[in-house]
């Protein structure tokens, strides 16, 4: 039986043409790049502890960065639309196969939601907000958290952050200062940018104090805030030495924890995975502190923490887009446990640059051959009619 379908798999494949052969060839190249480069993406991914549909588990999946693209940053003509629709596509697809993969309880998405919504103009960013809400779609039972971004409302450089942003951007996505609850955890979103003083921001969160009956409370933020005023208080080429670094000084973070004393901190912004660990936090007469940065890009599968712990940790979420110019990029896992236990992993993504090279040097292969193909037409117009694997008898 193997050695009839082998006889008419080799018989088939000696009638090929060369332009069948080819349109074969570019199928099969497309299937690969856009199904199974990412079925075996899944493969490598860490294991995620099985569902136990429990009210002591709480998993979660995390978005960092998304940032989907808008019209002015990208060009002008059907190259846009295609750019455009290339990162949507890709955020899609990857987002729903992590979700799949997880089944989260909770989305915590920490910021930069639309790369152009601080500036954009109303009747764009509805579009964006549609476009975005498309390419995240959860299932009804799954809750969706919101943190904005200096992207959505401003706050960064020149772009300033102002109550009309806020309340735009409130009213698609919900309060930016808010406390959402799933089982027993409290997410709070206390909205602590760059440009805030810590005293304005606590002004706008202190009503949320009242709010915390969880057993575990989990900062969400879109920028870091173990590092807060570090660029003011040290020259940028001696706090960027390496990833690694380690700083003594007045904490200025302290405020934001004794008010709402977090057992751990979710934040975005820097595009790459790090951990902050503050050793001593939680001891709020200290005139100094101790904490600890470095990249998330070297370790094991699954990281595992205690928030009954008295060191204060900080994970930096990277970026799940292909445009924000870095190479690696991820969502995140959390599974909590009732007890306090936290496993927290990355979803490693496909290079989508490497398939687009990859895509250029194919149609680059065949305009080769359709040329090539064209110039023997012209130098030998009565040559035979060639198969793939030879000439036609
Ligand atoms: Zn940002």
């Amino acid at each position: 039986m193997i050695n009839i379908v082998r006889l008419s798999l080799n018989r088939t494949w000696k009638k090929l043409t060369l332009k069948q052969a080819m349109v074969l060839f570019i199928l099969s190249f497309v299937f690969i790049n856009e199904y199974v480069v990412y079925v075996i993406q899944e493969w490598r991914w860490a294991k995620v502890r099985p569902l136990r549909h429990s009210e002591d588990e709480v998993r979660l999946l995390l978005v960092g960065d998304p940032q989907i693209q808008g019209y002015n940053g990208e060009p002008p003509t059907i190259i846009g639309s295609i750019t455009r629709w290339d990162s949507d596509r890709y955020l899609r697809s990857t987002f729903r196969q992590a979700s799949n993969y997880v089944k989260p309880d909770a989305v915590l998405f920490l910021g930069d939601l639309i790369d152009e919504g601080s500036q954009a103009q109303d009747e764009h960013y509805s579009e964006y907000v549609d476009r975005f809400k498309e390419i995240f779609k959860s299932p009804t039972n799954v809750e969706n958290i919101y943190v904005s971004g200096d992207n959505d409302v401003g706050g960064e450089g020149g772009d300033f952050k102002t109550k009309v942003k806020v309340q735009r951007y409130e009213k698609y996505f919900g309060n930016s200062v808010a406390v959402q609850k799933v089982k027993f955890l409290d997410f709070i979103k206390a909205d602590y940018d760059f440009i805030t003083s810590w005293n304005d921001t606590a002004d706008k969160a202190k009503h949320l104090v009242k709010l915390l009956s969880g057993r575990f409370r989990i900062i969400l933020n879109h920028h870091g805030i173990l590092e807060r005023f570090k660029r003011e208080l040290y020259p940028r080429s001696e706090w960027r030495k390496g990833m690694k670094y380690k700083y003594k000084d007045k904490w200025i973070s302290q405020p934001i924890v004794k008010m709402f004393s977090p057992n751990f901190i979710f934040s975005a912004h820097l595009h790459l995975p790090t951990i902050h660990i503050c050793t001593d936090c939680t001891e709020l007469d200290k005139e100094k502190y101790q904490w600890e940065g470095n990249t998330l890009t070297d370790v094991p599968d699954q990281i595992k923490f205690d928030l009954n712990s008295p060191n204060l940790v900080e994970i930096i979420q990277p970026t799940c887009s292909y445009r924000m110019g870095v190479p690696e990029m991820a969502y995140g896992v959390a599974v909590i446990d009732k007890n306090g236990a936290l496993e927290y992993t990355l979803l490693w993504l496909p290079s989508r640059y490497i398939q687009l090279y990859l895509y250029l040097a194919l149609t680059i292969c065949v305009i080769v051959v359709v040329l090539f193909k064209l110039c023997i037409s012209k130098i030998w117009p009565n040559s035979r009619k060639q198969t793939f694997y030879g000439r036609t008898p």
